[in-house]
């Protein structure tokens, strides 16, 4: 059965399906499994997802993901304005603006410094520029 790629593949998705149209049956059977699995993988399972939410163990795995995105995508966007040709400002992080201040909509320019105000006290915590 799992020597056959095609079979295989038929398998997975004919389950894919399955879950997506019983969303009781697999909630239950989660539950099943969590009661079966006893208190001590229960309590794993609560210090596992504590785990992840850290706030310093998300900076670093975002930190890692970014590392690897700019291995793969190493060319980095142009930062033109589409208005006047311009170089717009980037921090390098998420997606370049597509008109500057100066040529984007009064209410994107409104919306933008909002943003800039409320970001300013974390930018300073993180030490990002
Ligand atoms: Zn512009």
């Amino acid at each position: 059965m799992h020597a056959d790629p095609v079979q295989r593949a038929r398998k997975l998705e004919r389950g894919r399906a399955w879950r997506k149209a019983n969303p009781d049956k697999v909630k239950q059977g989660k539950r099943r499994f969590l009661l079966r699995e006893g208190k001590a993988r229960q309590n794993y399972l609560k210090l596992q997802a504590r785990h992840n939410r850290n706030p310093v163990r998300a900076q670093k795995k975002r930190e890692l993901a970014r590392a690897r995105y700019y291995e793969l995508h190493p060319k980095r966007p142009d930062c033109l304005c589409r208005g006047c040709g311009e170089r717009v400002d980037w921090n390098g992080v998420g997606r370049p603006v597509l008109r500057c201040d100066r040529c984007c909509a009064p209410a994107e320019l409104r919306r933008r410094e909002r943003r800039r105000t409320q970001r300013a006290p974390e930018a300073q915590l993180q030490g990002v520029a």
